[in-house]
């Protein structure tokens, strides 16, 4: 890859100034290796409320840059957008697109569980005001990557819009599918907002059954299609996991193929974590009991012999809480407790206060989002669950083998690449990490959590073993930032590279 260059990322959300879930932590982490391998690196992000809250709680200045009203037009937009920007030490820049119509609201995408009504018009203006600055700003890319559906336009407008545009005449394209249960997907009264020809209203174009699919369309125009592990990037082209995408998909094979996720150790390590209550590593695991006691204090659980399951997640069907509720009851028996942070589905919210209220000495329910108990939960617990239906990487269990947090997971996507299961060979020769569900089934939750609660109370030696295992795994950027270089420059060069030629 030549060093300088040009890489232009668009992405909805972004830590620390706006986020979520996942795809914010690789936003924000990604991109900032990338210039640190000597990339050109911008990122396109709307300058949400949350942006601005952001500035006011951390004093940091998001500067207006100088004469860039964006002169762009599409069904919806009135009034005017200009830029911000941050230059982050890496050399990153970040440019925000300043639209308050758009982008001044409560929450990203949704509120009181319900998404913006608007949401095709603020992600379709987002993506042209991305492309409008890129030539404002005289940012060539050759690389234009974009970030699951709310990014995805940017790659339709490219192919479309500015197709004959001698600006990006040089620019190829690679979308990351983050999540393939979230596509944009509108009634057809919406396509009119993306200023398209109606001949892209098809099959081969961004109709989805009636409806428009703006997922879709970014996978059809996309010049390679990643997803963020391995084994998604193959269970997507199933009907199972393929959310009526997986035809599509499968057509596009030989472009797609599965990066794993890195985890940023500069905000996820307990050696130097500043928001857990004492710092520990391998060899000085004190400090964790220590986290553990100030955890249960803090969400209101009494000590106990039984082992502290931790959950941080939003609060979505695909997050597994079904099986959970399911058989709470049997794991409360097990004397185990469990302490879940999140925030999302109004039923969910229901549903675990009432478990909690039930149960008040074994499950903590906190409602909301919270970085700073998300790290202490890391931290303090034993467990850490995750029994997801479906799982494009997850960070949770790849930030809790790091904080000696054994993951119970699911057998899928990421949690299956990066956890691997205790069987008796595995732990003789200390690589064993964590606790792989055999099914999708409440059973196997149950059966699960039992065998990893009899080995935290039965085998302690046994399962110190598996905690350092798990804190010496190394899944840093830096590796998975080299191999995205790779496919760029395969992208540059217009070689389609084998995914096997990526990796190796
Ligand atoms: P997903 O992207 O599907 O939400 P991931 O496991 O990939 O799932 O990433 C979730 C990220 O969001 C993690 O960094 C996790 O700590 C964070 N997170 C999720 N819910 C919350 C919450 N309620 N409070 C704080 N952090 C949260």
């Amino acid at each position: 890859m030549h060093q300088t260059s040009e890489i232009v990322f668009f992405g909805s959300e972004m830590v620390p100034y706006c986020k979520t879930g996942g795809l914010a932590d690789v936003i924000g982490a990604l991109p900032i290796e990338l210039a640190r391998l000597g990339s050109k690196v911008t990122v396109m992000l709307p300058y949400y409320r949350e942006v601005m809250e952001w500035t006011e709680k951390t004093g940091v200045e998001i500067n207006p840059i100088e004469d860039s009203t964006l002169p762009f037009f599409l069904p919806g937009y009135t009034g005017q957008a200009f830029l911000r920007e941050l230059i982050h030490e890496s050399g990153m820049r970040v440019v925000f697109i300043d639209y308050p119509p758009a982008y001044d609201r409560e929450e990203l995408y949704t509120e009181g569980g319900a998404d913006y009504e608007d949401n095709a018009t603020r992600f379709g203006i987002f993506a042209k005001a991305g492309l409008e600055a890129c030539k404002k700003l005289g940012i060539k890319p050759d690389i234009i990557h974009a970030h699951d559906w709310q990014a995805a336009c940017a790659i339709i407008f490219l192919k479309t819009h500015y197709r004959s545009d001698q600006f990006f005449a040089g620019t190829k394209s690679a979308l990351t599918i983050h999540n393939l249960g979230y596509q944009g997907r509108f009634p057809a009264d919406k396509f009119p907002a993306l200023d398209l020809p109606w001949s892209l209203f098809s099959v081969d174009g961004l109709e989805y059954f009636g409806q428009v699919n703006i997922l879709k369309g970014g996978i059809q125009f996309a010049d390679r299609i990643t997803t963020v592990s391995p084994t998604y990037s193959k269970e997507i082209q199933t009907p199972e996991f393929g959310a009526g995408l997986d035809g599509v998909l499968q057509a596009k094979a030989d472009k797609l193929s599965g990066i794993l996720n890195g985890v940023d150790y500069s905000a996820w390590d307990p050696s130097i974590d500043k928001l857990i209550p004492q710092n520990f590593s391998p060899d000085t695991l004190a400090g964790k009991w220590a986290c553990r006691k100030a955890l249960r204090k803090e969400v209101g659980l009494p000590e106990g012999k039984g082992p502290l399951i931790g959950m941080i997640s939003r609060l979505a069907e695909q997050k597994g809480f079904e099986l959970l509720l399911e058989t709470l009851d049997r794991i409360v028996k097990l004397d185990c407790q469990i302490v879940i942070l999140g925030t999302g589905d109004p039923r969910y919210h229901q549903l675990l206060t009432e478990a909690a209220t039930k149960y008040p000495k074994n499950v903590s329910v906190n409602l909301g989002f919270s970085n700073e108990l998300a790290h202490k939960i890391e931290a303090g617990a034993d467990i850490f669950l995750m029994p997801s239906r479906y799982e494009p990487c997850g960070l949770n269990q790849m930030y809790s083998l790091r904080y000696g947090t054994v993951p119970i997971v699911s057998s899928t996507g990421g949690l299956k690449d990066t956890v691997d299961n205790v069987t008796p060979a595995r732990l003789k020769s200390a690589n064993a990490t964590g606790f792989v569900m055999k099914e999708f089934t409440g059973n196997s939750l149950f059966n699960t959590v039992k065998k990893a609660a009899k080995m935290f109370r039965d085998e302690p030696s046994a399962w110190h073993n598996l905690m350092v295992t798990g804190m010496k795994k190394d899944f840093s950027w830096l590796s998975q930032a080299k191999i995205y270089l790779k496919l760029y420059d395969s992208l540059i060069k217009e070689r389609n590279i084998s995914v096997e030629e990526i990796t190796a």
